[in-house]
């Protein structure tokens, strides 16, 4: 696996994560690393959470790999849902 983004610059540089979210490889110049709790992976991408059992171990956190564009759209999700907690 190659990261695309360097792909897509001409350089083969290999990737040290996949984006959870689109699948793109990426190399540690190009990958974010997001802390988040399973709370919020539930609401991510239900299916693999309770493929995995893990429905019980909300509370623990667990590093996942994004590209930016993904980044910026979890962040910014995840800052909407908190905004909207008191709607809810
Ligand atoms: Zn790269
Ligand atoms: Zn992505």
């Amino acid at each position: 696996m190659l990261c695309y983004k360097c792909a897509k610059e001409g350089k083969e540089t290999p990737a040290v994560g996949i984006c959870v979210v689109c699948g793109m490889g990426l190399c540690k110049d190009h990958v974010n690393i997001a802390e988040v709790t399973f709370t919020e992976m539930v609401l991510m991408d239900t299916t693999s959470i309770a493929m995995l059992g893990m429905e019980q171990k909300r509370q623990r956190k667990a590093p996942r790999f994004l590209c930016d564009e993904c980044y910026a759209g979890v962040a910014q999700s995840l800052a909407d849902r908190q905004s909207t907690v008191t709607e809810e």
